[in-house]
């Protein structure tokens, strides 16, 4: 069953009935995105189905597995980026059960965290609710020049079905197929040839046929193929063109997504907001602090002269021959005073990056007052040397998630920014924590590794 959308405060009383209830039909699974669900399991000891993490938890490095074993997860549905080898690591190491995307509809984004159906519509695609903005046409501009672009962030179609062996060498347990929004016979068609496939493979290796039933596949696509990060970066063949720009799902030939203006933020949804504030009755802390992300040494000095509470500072500015020097970061360290030093680490980290910001906190860790975290993994490795706040990435939406990650040891939480106005008054107002608004400035809402 999936559950794996994100709970807000005043449904949890709901979504706690519900798991009860899949618990007493002991229904073989469920798949969850929002840990706060995986926190009402703990905490109901609701033992009876297996747990799944949905690719919505971006779980992508060993950390972040190894944290969503020791919860009860026993499998984890990869990144869609996260090649096989990587695929084949975390299986290796941790002994979980691994899914794999082998076919249908991909996300140009990275790590899931997509907010730009959210940002334009109001629509989350982290609630199934996309409406797939990647698929209109968009002009790249660089350097006052404007590249030919058409659809630089429609993906291709995941297609492996002539590498079954190589998904079985990973140690892949579950091939998953991306068929929402299709017709169920094409569905059927396309279960059956790879369910075949698997079983042609499995009953007699040295003989299979990688090809056999891929013509069909290929007449019948919605659109082009890939084989995606499975074994390198795709670069721009991950791109599609092939019926590209008509707004329309392919197989049901339904319009749904078409260019639109973004809406404008009007002094009436700013009046509709302080309504929503005042009917929760929050009560005005007489503590609050302004926190600025900065970019490089002038910034963040001029920040500390106006005396800011507390500056965050990204850990890719601190790489060699980027805007801050060792120098300047001890500058920075003897100047602030009351200003608190925090480095904000990489949205997602592969185990690479985590050697390097181990060696980095080893040599220079003593300078920052915490740190600010966008994945699990970070926060289960670094939340007991260092105090940890998460950032909006996170995406904690209820009182429960934030349990879950206060247990793992951090102290400070930004809100969701997909929140709507009553459910962030609501947690506001229910949050015996701090809660951190993002209030300014330019957000990521897609995050990328794209040529
Ligand atoms: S807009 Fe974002 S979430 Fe939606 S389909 Fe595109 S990449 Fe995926």
């Amino acid at each position: 069953m999936t559950v794996n959308n994100l709970v807000s405060n005043d449904e949890i009383n709901e979504a706690v009935e519900y798991l009860d209830f899949l618990n007493s039909i002991s229904v073989d699974g469920i798949i969850v995105q929002d840990t706060g669900i995986l926190q009402i399991c703990q905490d109901h000891q609701f033992n009876q189905f297996e747990i799944h993490s949905s690719v919505m938890m971006n779980a992508h490095n060993l950390e972040f597995v190894k944290a969503l074993q020791k919860c009860g997860v026993s499998r984890v549905v990869l990144p869609r980026e996260m090649d096989l080898k990587t695929a084949k690591l975390i299986q290796n190491h941790l002994d979980i059960e691994t899914e794999y995307f082998i076919h249908g509809d991909m996300c140009t984004v990275n790590g899931s965290n997509c907010y730009y159906s959210s940002f334009i519509w109001g629509n989350s695609s982290n609630c199934g609710r996309c409406f797939k903005p990647c698929r209109w046409p968009y002009r790249v501009k660089k350097d006052g020049y404007v590249y030919k672009t058409e659809f630089p962030l429609a993906a291709k179609d995941m297609y492996m079905y002539e590498h079954i062996p190589e998904l079985i060498d990973a140690c892949v347990t579950s091939f998953k197929i991306e068929g929402r929004m299709r017709e169920t016979d094409f569905i059927v068609d396309l279960v059956n040839t790879y369910g075949d496939a698997i079983d042609r493979y499995l009953d007699n290796p040295l003989a299979f046929q990688r090809k056999q039933g891929a013509e069909e596949l290929y007449n019948n696509r919605k659109r082009d193929f890939t084989t995606a990060y499975a074994f390198s970066e795709p670069g721009l063949d991950f791109i599609n063109t092939r019926y590209e720009g008509t707004g329309k799902f392919y197989s049901t030939g339904k319009v749904f997504s078409t260019p639109t203006e973004e809406p404008k933020l009007t002094d009436r949804t700013i009046s509709k907001m302080k309504e929503e504030f005042s009917s929760y009755n929050i009560e005005a802390s007489s503590s609050k602090k302004l926190s600025v992300k900065v970019n490089n040494f002038e910034q963040a000095k001029a920040c500390v002269e106006l005396g800011v509470e507390r500056i965050y500072l990204p850990s890719e500015v601190l790489l060699p021959d980027t805007s801050l020097t060792s120098e300047q970061l001890k500058q920075l360290v003897i100047m602030k005073k009351d200003t608190e030093l925090y480095l904000d680490l990489p949205q997602m980290m592969d185990e690479l990056q985590f050697d390097i910001i181990d060696q980095y906190l080893d040599k220079h860790g003593i300078y920052f007052d915490g740190l600010l975290v966008s994945n699990l993994g970070a926060i289960a490795k670094y939340g007991t040397d260092y105090k940890v706040i998460t950032d909006y990435n996170i995406n904690i939406f209820n009182a429960k998630a934030m349990e879950f990650y206060e247990k793992l040891g951090a102290s400070e939480f930004t809100a969701s920014i997909e929140m709507k106005s009553d459910q962030l008054a609501n947690f506001i107002s229910t949050a015996n924590m701090q809660v951190e608004l993002i209030v300014h400035g330019p957000l990521r809402v897609m995050y990328l590794n794209h040529n």
